[in-house]
């Protein structure tokens, strides 16, 4: 999981088109699950994904800027 997060950093900076198309999809299925929080140590990291902007998913700690870009799977299966 640690290296398909750090995949996921990497594509947040990259911004490629094809995963940023991934990736607003997955962002409104995290923005409306309950399992999506928001981390005050994330604060700073300003995602132009807004609706997950500086959140991070409670089931497995991963911050969603970084997972909703990687090629980790939702651990609720919700994509
Ligand atoms: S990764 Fe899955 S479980 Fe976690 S916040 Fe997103 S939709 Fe919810």
């Amino acid at each position: 999981m640690i290296n398909q997060i750090l995949n996921g950093w990497k594509n947040f900076l990259d911004k490629s088109e094809v995963v940023e198309e991934v990736a607003k999809s997955r962002a409104k299925i995290c923005a409306a699950c309950a399992s999506a929080k928001q981390g005050r140590l994330l604060a700073f990291i300003k995602d132009s994904l807004k609706e997950i902007e500086g959140a991070y998913c409670s089931i497995c700690s991963c911050p969603l800027s970084a997972k909703i870009r990687s090629n980790d799977i939702c651990p609720d299966n919700k994509w």
